[in-house]
């Protein structure tokens, strides 16, 4: 049976200069590891046979209704502005409209080398392929906006990274993959027609209801600031929001080195390539602050009365840290049992964080815990837990159903780094019952799972992972 995906691609219509079109590269002895059935379903993709898909999501055969090209952007990376980076080792497929009436993009990730591949080989190799498809996934059933994943295959070719690993290439699914950086090209070289183009495009496929685009940088100030306080609710750091890799539609994007916490420290970075500790956990507000900056810088250029579109796009930029901190409370509040509102409360969150922090606690299972006497375990010194526990019960005597509110805002299941690891090795070696395993229990993790205590458990000292790297 053949695979069959009902394209209808939007961003193919556009001018020549949003993207150089591109065909995949074709790879050796493509091999399906994964396919994603429920996404597929919401998709409309009726699945073929695994050698068909295979072919299919290695790039080897292009669908029906393909219209493969490489995306053109640029962006700032740790800070520094890059006027060319674009799409190096990806081609959009095209768009299909979902079950759920929702457009969305159908990508390859490592589908071979593209105009903007620059000195890359427009491969990826097999761990951040299936890093990519774990956490994503795991991040959907979170509740927290992202990109997903569709499938992955086995190239059958090698690709070099630190030594020979085996390549893949994964299928991502995005609401789409326009970023801040999409913008910045066009506005950078002065191309104000496809600049407002563009604006029109995004709004039109995004927020409708948004009006020009002061409102498009609205409705992105509004997305991101929600995505952020999601981040932080769950201990994620995303490791390179370079404004390439901060996508217009408030999804997370472009999984790289990004880690779940797992002892709680305000300052941590797991990226190799971060030395500064510019996007570590607890700068990831403010980033997300200067990367709109760099929308609205880009969004300006296509207004006529400058010193106004400048007024009010510094209102809006200003009003996001503020913004992002009442997402930040309503969700940490939850994450305490709290509903109501006190003036207390931020204080009270904060003083937990700080005992937190001092005590190496663990972040997701301190709150799992919370509503038990595991939680003062999480503590190098619990008698820190007990300190701040007293003052909670007592605000709690103010809440209806803490218990539940807990239950509900605090995940058992995180992708802890040391199972990502694990679980890599172990397809390398051919073995992908951990990969399976993983996806299975982290689309649950809400839920107690009593079978998965082990994947709920910290790393022990040697299965600490320190640094987390690119593909
Ligand atoms: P990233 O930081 O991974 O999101 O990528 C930044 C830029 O580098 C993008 O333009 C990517 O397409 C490009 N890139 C990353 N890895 C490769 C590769 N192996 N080959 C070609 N381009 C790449
Ligand atoms: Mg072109
Ligand atoms: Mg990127």
């Amino acid at each position: 049976m053949t695979l069959t995906i009902p394209f209808d691609n939007s961003y193919a219509r556009l001018p020549g200069a949003f993207y150089a079109r591109q065909s995949p590269e074709p790879v050796r002895a493509p091999r399906l590891v994964a396919l994603n059935d429920d996404l597929a379903r919401v998709l409309g993709i009726s699945p073929g046979d695994a050698q068909d898909m295979a072919q299919v999501f290695a790039g080897n055969t292009l669908p029906d209704g393909a219209e493969p090209l490489a995306q053109l952007y640029s962006g700032h990376q740790f800070g520094n502005y890059n006027p060319q980076l674009g799409d190096g080792r990806a081609v959009l497929l095209g768009e299909v409209v979902g079950t759920d009436g929702i457009r969305r993009d159908i990508q390859l990730k490592g589908s071979g080398r593209t105009p903007f591949s620059r000195q890359g080989d427009g491969r990826a190799w097999l761990g951040p392929v299936l890093r990519e498809y774990v956490v994503s996934e795991a991040m959907h059933a979170l509740g927290i906006p992202t990109t997903r994943a569709l499938a992955a295959v086995e190239t059958g070719e090698v690709v070099l990274r630190e030594g020979p690993m085996p390549g893949a290439v994964l299928t991502r699914v995005a609401q789409s993959h326009l970023r801040v950086g999409t913008f910045q090209v066009f506005a950078a070289r002065g191309q104000i027609a496809d600049l407002r183009r563009l604006t029109d495009y995004a709004i039109e496929r995004h927020y409708p209801e948004a009006i020009g685009p002061m409102g498009l940088l609205r409705a992105v100030r509004d997305a991101q600031a929600e995505l952020i306080a999601q981040w932080m609710a769950v201990g994620f750091i995303h490791g390179v929001m370079n404004t390439d890799n901060c996508a217009i539609s408030g999804e997370t994007i472009d999984y790289g080195p990004c880690a779940f916490m797992d002892s709680y420290h305000p300052n941590t970075v797991y990226s190799s390539i971060d030395r500064m500790g510019r996007y570590a956990y607890s700068n990831q507000p403010e980033i997300a602050v200067w990367n709109l900056a760099q929308l609205a810088t880009a969004l300006i250029q296509q207004i006529e009365d400058k010193q106004a579109a400048v007024e009010e796009a510094t209102e809006i930029v200003h009003a996001m840290p503020e913004l992002m901190q009442q997402h930040w409370l309503r969700r940490f509040r939850a994450k305490i049992g709290l509903t109501t509102e006190e003036d207390g409360d931020r204080a009270l969150i904060s003083d937990l964080l700080t005992r937190m922090a001092q005590n190496q606690a663990d972040f997701t299972n301190t709150f799992r815990a919370l509503g038990s006497d595991a939680a003062r375990d999480q503590f190098t010194d619990p008698a820190a837990f007990d300190g701040w526990a007293e003052g909670w019960r007592a605000r709690l005597t103010r809440e209806a159903d803490p218990a539940a509110v807990m239950h509900a805002a605090n995940p058992a299941f995180i992708p802890r780094n040391h199972r990502v690891e694990q679980m890599i090795q172990a397809a390398v070696q051919g073995d992908y019952a951990p990969f399976h395993r993983l996806n299975a229990v982290l689309a649950r993790p809400y839920d107690d799972q009593p079978d998965a205590a082990d994947l709920m458990r910290p790393p022990a000292q040697d299965e600490v992972v320190h640094a987390t790297f690119c593909g």
